[in-house]
């Protein structure tokens, strides 16, 4: 894959395309690279919400669960991920970063039948589930795991979107609005990511 005019163009055996959201502006200085989860569990379902414009929300890409990226926003436009957030004396996130989200139901309880449902009451099976404690929390629940070819996929993507951007920091929603948010969560390998990408602890 490469990035040309701020667009990602696959390879012919790589999964990737754009389907443009109208929720965008101009205006941006990407410092960061802000990752999040859809606390959904389809591509579908995250790329027809970031279409519509009452969602007022989008992302730069979209990685699904099988490794399959779609592009929302050119990466010199501003995409509307990060909402009321402030990390350092920066605030309103959404001008200094790219937003990449993963496909994952995210935070999960049980229900009275004593299987993992995620906010909108969507069945996960306990297969794909991780008991853990987020770090801005004080007790465990349920995560959606992520799958190893989504991990890969963001992995490539994130480290062509460095060469091409130069990121000062990888940071969590969870980072950036710790009061309102709990995604990418405490399943996603942050550290490890962060020091692969930017070649560094
Ligand atoms: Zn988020």
């Amino acid at each position: 894959m490469k990035i040309t005019n701020h667009k990602l163009i696959g390879e012919p055996d790589e999964q990737i395309s754009f389907v443009n959201s109208p929720n965008q502006s101009s205006g941006i200085s990407p410092l960061y690279l802000i990752m999040h989860y859809t606390a959904g569990p389809t591509l579908s379902g995250a790329v027809s919400w970031f279409q519509n414009p009452d969602a007022q929300a989008s992302s730069h890409l979209v990685i699904d669960r099988d490794g399959t990226i779609v592009q929302m926003v050119p990466f010199n436009q501003r995409a509307w991920h990060a909402g009321k957030s402030k990390w350092g004396s920066l605030e309103s996130m959404n001008s200094y970063s790219i937003g990449i989200e993963l496909v994952n139901a995210g935070k999960l309880r049980k229900n009275a039948s004593d299987q993992w449902i995620n906010w909108s009451k969507k069945v996960i099976p306990d297969s794909d589930v991780t008991v853990a404690k987020h770090k801005n929390e004080s007790s465990e629940t349920g995560w959606h795991e992520y799958t190893e070819e989504q991990l890969e996929a963001a992995t490539k993507v994130c480290a062509l979107l460095h060469k091409t951007y130069n990121f000062t920091d990888i940071l969590g929603h969870d980072d950036i609005s710790p009061s309102r948010k709990a995604d990418p969560g405490p399943l996603f390998p942050i550290d490890s990511f962060r020091s692969i990408i930017l070649g560094r602890a």
